[in-house]
């Protein structure tokens, strides 16, 4: 920051989902703690987790404020986050409707007057907003270059909608530094999709050519050629911060990220049962915070793991569509009897980033969610990559094609944002994959350290991602100093 001793204020505005409410906490207590006011927007329903996150950055000197919006009052019974949604219609439609929060943002950012805000990229109107106050709005979207990159190529090149790819149903991506294909079933053009949710993604594109640029949770020698790419031939200003995560560096912020919220597990319970565990023994599978699967699918899962004959955590959530936990629907008979001592079930939220860092966990099953990829990375942990939707399968491809840090499940998985949809994992190939990391894998741990190594060099001062935040906040002081301020 230099000589200028003026402090800026960002607003920083989450979609209401783990996974884009955590990075953008973390986020928030990155710039705070380099001298950053910086402020949260929240649901009512997010706000005791948040605060909890927020506790020990404040403890130490580096207080983050949580705001909060609001539903008007006609739309009070509306789903207060994404989670909520227990189908994939109910997904869509969250996302659709969040310009419900928009009167509240504006009237928060116009009592607040920031000089910037963060609005995730399913608010395309809070540009719309910051636009009017005059505020310069930076767009989070929560993933990496390459997905960037790979979504701008299937853009401008559409797959064929009949047969998402030639007759082997490969697509190859147009354009990128690297051959990136998928599969039958693997590009969201495989799903019908609903006209309202394509208009968003209009929206979101149109908004992003007018805001004042892009955060990436990233860091620069993970992926140079996409992040190169994204600002060059795309054009779009960009700042790489991350892995925001990174900034949890020791076991309390770790098990409080989240807030703990609805835990399923008391983390000294997991340190004490990991304890007991050879180094790099146990494989940790999570599917992230929304994922559903089918009860077939789940005893599939946990056939899989038994076989594989490795201790293993599994972060269970509830049961797709009916919102059911109990474990009689889909655990094989006598399943915890029999993994008694090697298995430990967690059924509901995991402190994740405090597992993954656990010397004794050697493997980590990831839904790809970019998220846990890149906390998967910072671990230094080879994976399997078992993308369900979303831009899991850009993911998927980056981890195991272009970092080779995880092992493939191949033909088996489908897009799809429905769990009735895709097709059944064997508990064979489950198996399979749990021991090509964990039993073979030498070469993807290796891969997988040294790119941790890069990712704690990088958010490290003199590091890419340090630099590129002591960028943006020079960049953010020197607007400052620029007094018009339009829509008063
Ligand atoms: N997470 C967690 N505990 C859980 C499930 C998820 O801490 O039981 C965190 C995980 O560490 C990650 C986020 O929630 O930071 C999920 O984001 P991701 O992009 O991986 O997947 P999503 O949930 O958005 O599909």
């Amino acid at each position: 920051m230099g000589s200028n001793p003026r402090q800026i204020h960002i607003l920083f505005f989450p979609l209401p989902a783990p996974g884009h409410t955590l990075p953008m906490v973390d986020m928030a207590k990155l710039f705070a703690r380099r001298g950053v006011r910086a402020s949260i927007l929240t649901t009512p329903a997010q706000a005791p987790a948040i605060a909890t996150s927020f506790r020990r950055t404040s403890e130490a000197g580096h207080p983050v404020e949580t705001l909060l919006v609001e539903l008007p009052p006609s739309e009070a019974d509306a789903p207060q986050k994404l989670g909520d949604a227990n189908s994939a219609e109910a997904h869509i439609d969250f996302l659709v409707s969040t310009h419900r929060y928009r009167s509240s943002f504006e009237q928060l950012v116009r009592e607040h007057r920031p000089d910037a805000v963060v609005t995730d990229m399913f608010f395309p109107w809070s540009g719309e907003v910051a636009e009017e106050v005059g505020v310069p709005r930076l767009v989070f979207h929560g993933t990496s270059f390459f997905s960037f990159c790979v979504r701008d190529a299937l853009f401008r090149h559409p797959p064929p909608e009949s047969s998402d790819g030639d007759e082997e149903g490969i697509y190859v991506v147009p354009g990128l530094p690297h051959r990136i294909e998928f599969g039958r079933g693997q590009l969201p053009n495989s799903q019908k999709r609903r006209p309202d949710f394509d208009k968003l993604f209009v929206q979101m594109k149109q908004a992003e050519t007018r805001c004042f640029g892009v955060v990436v949770n990233s860091f620069y020698e993970l992926e140079p050629e996409y992040a190169d790419r994204y600002r060059k031939a795309l054009g779009m200003k960009a700042w790489h911060v991350g892995p925001v995560s990174l900034c949890n560096d020791d076991d309390g912020n770790k098990a409080e990220r989240g807030g703990g919220a609805g835990a399923g597990v008391d983390p000294d319970n997991c340190l004490n049962w990991l304890a007991s565990k050879e180094p790099s023994s146990v494989i940790y599978v999570c599917f992230g915070s929304l994922c559903r699967f089918t009860a077939a699918q789940l005893r599939e899962i946990a056939l899989g793991l038994e076989a594989s004959g490795h201790p293993f955590i599994w972060v269970v959530r509830g049961l797709g569509g009916q919102g059911a936990t109990s474990s009689e629907q889909w655990l094989p008979e006598g399943f915890e009897d029999r993994t008694a001592g090697r298995g430990m079930i967690i059924r509901g939220w995991a402190p994740q980033i405090l597992l993954l860092n656990h010397e004794a966990v050697g493997g980590f099953v990831t839904h790809c969610g970019w998220n846990s990829c890149l906390e998967g990375i910072t671990a230094g942990l080879p994976m399997v990559a078992w993308p369900l939707f979303a831009d899991q399968f850009f993911n998927e491809r980056q981890l195991v094609r272009i970092l080779g840090v995880a092992v493939s499940m191949g033909d088996a998985v489908r897009y799809s944002l429905s769990e009735e949809d895709r097709p059944v994992v064997g508990a064979e190939q489950v198996a399979r994959a749990v021991e090509a990391v964990m039993g073979g894998g030498g070469e993807m741990r290796r891969r997988a350290r040294k790119l941790k190594e890069a990712a704690m060099a990088a958010v490290r001062e003199g590091g890419s991602s340090y630099g590129d935040v002591g960028r943006l906040i020079e960049e953010l002081l020197e607007k400052q100093t620029v007094p018009s301020r339009g829509g008063v």
